[in-house]
């Protein structure tokens, strides 16, 4: 039975924990830490197993705002040392925005717990003792102080305290403190206390000794009731809510700990029933790598912040309260093997498997919970992170091979759901290994020796009948040893064919990561390039009366090749929802991209090459795929223009092709591709006073002058597409080594893209050489 069900049913069956209530707290002093999650998690599946098994069933969780503020974490030592002593919640907010120092850590705290689905009735300390609903145990407190001394000496063995202690505090009338205040005597309606400048290290008292009531006074709502100590208060809490389930991290309820004491407190003071005990174990995260990684801290709201809601709730389903959980995500499978054994879970339910697996599933559920799909096909979190950073790969297309089938609506949502949690992972904690791409650079023969090539070659025969990394690794070595290479040598060669690099982790588990035909080809690269098998018949067109490339300039470069196209009765709108989605969803997949991944790219150094040659410095003025890219390797994210631009910047940054589109109604044709006049101008998108060209720069022109500067740097305003454009003009740019194939299927991605989301017809489309 399922740890939280077997707990359910023990309380159900004992008859002595009725009504059911089940209860924790949180002291809202500073940001949770990720570990005090067990409680309210452990707390709340016992809850729902009390519900599952039709039982009637209350859920309190307490903010102890009425605490005394005894601590601050570093941050906010300068901002909120004046309101040591002072009760959380009459401290102000160390931000604004909030009603309190205790609000703004209350709601952090709610909305992690909202988050992870616990659906707890949220009550507040403060208010509760300001109701009134405290004045009964406070005054049996009062009148039972010697017992409950002796019960502390008794259960903890703690020193006998001075006489006339009084297990009670107020807030000072003078100075506002409650961490400083001893209350001395009680006269069965009154108590004195002296508000002590040194009983407690961390706050300092005014001196004051007053005299004050420590219950509410309904005739003066600025009156402060008295608070207990932690100790009393915790079992007073359960008295005055009538609490029946209660649990403590075990370090509570070791012996003669507060639990403990609570015990004994329900029994001899407040003669209530001890509530059902839940001595949880601790949750430890990460080891010592966790305080250098960017995005899991320490605190609680972080974990929603890596893993999705379900699946990090199923953190805490899945283990037994009496079990640590330890979770160690940074730098190693932690991540992938949690989604792994939560995909297990959830195959156990979709196909009536075993029963424990089934309610760790069903449990961790934060809303509804799924339909079942028997059969259903999961798409595995560890083959999303490893397809998403092959160049050129449709993901989908490759889960439906690994699956057998195509993927159904549902099973296409996992995968995209996925695509974000692989891109946190793969950029925050994955191993090296995994974050490693593959190389799309060409190599040439030459860049290895024969020797090496033959290892590769022969490689690519070891590489299919190993079928682990661990003895793919072994016999790497093997194969080297084989060929009478030595490993450096064998493993350089590696790396430079896979990664482009000279260095790598592990060879085994690398090769392992990528789908066998893109290893093999790369493997196998000086047997003859498979890309140029798969060419297509290019369509060449001309149409002199829109567009020709200059003939000095073909004559110094004979590379070029133009896309064009013509579109008409096109509807640019400002945005559209399915391209947000597929924007997103490109977005994610270039998790990782680093600027220096930049440079690397054929397309981007090809434009720089002729940037140079235009005597134009791309450190300052960069390509336009290249500044695309870069904005998202800096984490700027897309642009959002029109649904004509965003269309094809998505294609732009896929292929690294330069793409623009153009009001055709603002063009005067002919247009053409040709060295820029001496003294011309452009008023460039943006911008409020124009820009001189100068000879060397290449652009394209109309009859009015130039509508772009550089080949591809940045376009006119005068020709720009806005929501009224109507007709679109559309130039590729092809130059040195990009080939007319890639300017016409960047040509041709584009216009299609275009087509989906601004509708209109294509008139004419083709490669100009
Ligand atoms: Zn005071």
């Amino acid at each position: 039975m399922f740890w939280s069900d077997k707990i359910a049913k023990e309380i159900i069956e004992s008859g002595a924990h009725t009504p059911y209530w089940v209860d924790d707290m949180f002291t809202p002093s500073g940001f949770a830490h990720i570990g005090s999650l067990r409680g309210p998690l452990v707390h709340d599946i016992v809850y729902r197993s009390l519900i599952d098994a039709g039982k009637k069933t209350t859920f309190t969780y307490i903010f102890n705002d009425f605490d005394p503020i005894d601590g601050l974490p570093p941050e906010l030592v300068a901002k909120s040392s004046p309101y040591l002593g002072f009760p959380l919640r009459m401290a102000p907010s160390p931000v604004d925005g909030y009603k309190s120092f205790a609000d703004y850590f209350t709601r952090d705290f709610q909305k992690v717990l909202l988050d992870l689905g616990v659906r707890a009735e949220f009550r507040y300390s403060w208010d509760m003792y300001h109701a009134g609903k405290f004045d009964g145990v406070i005054c049996e407190v009062l009148d039972h102080a010697s017992e409950i001394q002796e019960i502390y000496q008794r259960v903890s063995g703690s020193k006998k305290r001075d006489k006339g202690w009084l297990p009670l505090q107020v807030v000072c009338e003078k100075c506002g403190r409650l961490g400083t205040t001893r209350v001395h005597a009680w006269d069965g309606t009154m108590v004195t206390y002296t508000c002590e400048p040194s009983m407690v290290t961390w706050a300092r008292g005014c001196g004051f000794t007053g005299k004050t009531s420590p219950f509410t006074d309904p005739k003066n709502s600025a009156h402060h009731p008295g608070k207990l100590p932690w100790k009393v208060d915790w079992p007073a809490h359960w008295k005055v809510l009538g609490v029946t389930i209660e649990g403590a991290g075990k370090d509570h309820s070791s012996a003669g700990g507060s639990r403990d004491i609570a015990k004994e407190l329900c029994k001899e003071v407040f003669h209530i029933d001890n509530p059902y005990n839940l001595p949880y174990e601790f949750f430890l995260i990460g080891g010592k790598k966790m305080s250098s990684s960017k995005g899991l801290g320490l605190k609680g709201r972080d974990l929603t912040g890596v893993l999705p809601a379900s699946v990090g709730r199923f953190l805490f389903t899945r283990t037994d309260y009496r079990q640590a959980i330890e979770f160690d995500p940074v730098g190693t499978m932690a991540i992938p093997d949690l989604f792994d054994e939560y995909d297990r879970c959830w195959q156990a339910y979709n196909n009536d498997g075993d029963e424990n697996l089934t309610r760790a599933f069903v449990l961790s559920q934060i809303n509804d919970i799924p339909k079942k799909v028997k059969g259903m096909y999961i798409p595995r979190f560890r083959d999303i992170a490893n397809l998403r950073q092959l160049p050129n790969v449709d993901l989908f297309e490759r889960l439906a091979q690994l699956k057998g089938s195509e993927l159904t609506e549902g099973e296409e949502k996992i995968a995209g759901d996925r695509l974000t949690d692989t891109a946190i992972w793969l950029s925050n904690y994955a191993p090296d290994e995994y974050r490693f791409q593959i190389s799309i650079t060409p190599l040439s023969e030459t860049d290895l020796s024969d020797i090496q090539w033959s290892f590769l070659n022969d490689l690519a025969v070891v590489w299919e009948s190993a079928e682990d990394p661990e003895k793919l690794q072994s016999e790497i070595f093997q194969l080297a040893k084989k060929k009478n290479i030595d490993s450096k040598t064998a493993f350089e060669a590696l790396y430079i064919a896979v990664l482009d690099k000279k260095h790598g982790p592990r060879a085994g588990w690398l090769l392992k990561k990528f789908p066998k035909d893109i290893v093999i080809a790369r493997l196998n690269l000086n047997k003859g390039k498979p890309e140029a098998a798969k060419k297509t018949t290019i369509q060449f067109v001309q149409k002199s009366e829109y567009f020709e490339i200059d003939k000095s300039l073909r004559e110094k470069y004979p590379s070029v090749s133009i896309g064009v196209a013509l579109i008409k009765g096109v509807h640019v709108t400002k945005s559209n929802p399915a391209l947000e989605k597929e924007k997103n969803a490109f977005l994610a997949s270039l998790a990782g991209l680093t600027t220096e991944t930049l440079g690397t790219y054929p397309e981007v150094i090809n434009y720089r090459k002729l940037y140079k040659e235009m005597g134009v410095d791309w450190h300052s003025r960069r390509p336009s795929p290249e500044a695309l890219l870069r904005r998202v390797a800096l984490g700027k994210g897309l642009y959002t223009v029109n649904t004509c631009v965003d269309s094809y910047n998505l294609v732009v940054m896929k292929h690294r092709i330069s793409v623009g589109a153009f009001d055709s109604d603002n063009v005067k044709f002919p247009t053409a591709l040709r060295y820029a006049g001496a003294g011309d101008k452009i008023l460039l998108l943006g911008d409020k006073e124009p820009t001189l060209y100068t000879e060397k720069e290449l652009a394209y022109y109309d009859k009015d002058g130039g509508y772009n500067i550089d080949f591809n740097f940045r376009d006119a305003q005068r020709t720009m597409v806005t929501e009224n454009t109507k007709n679109l003009w559309i130039n590729v740019d092809g130059v040195f080594d990009i080939t007319p194939e890639q300017v016409e299927q960047s040509l041709r991605e584009s216009t299609q893209l275009i087509l989906k989301y601004c509708g209109g017809t294509i008139e004419f489309q083709g490669v100009v050489k």
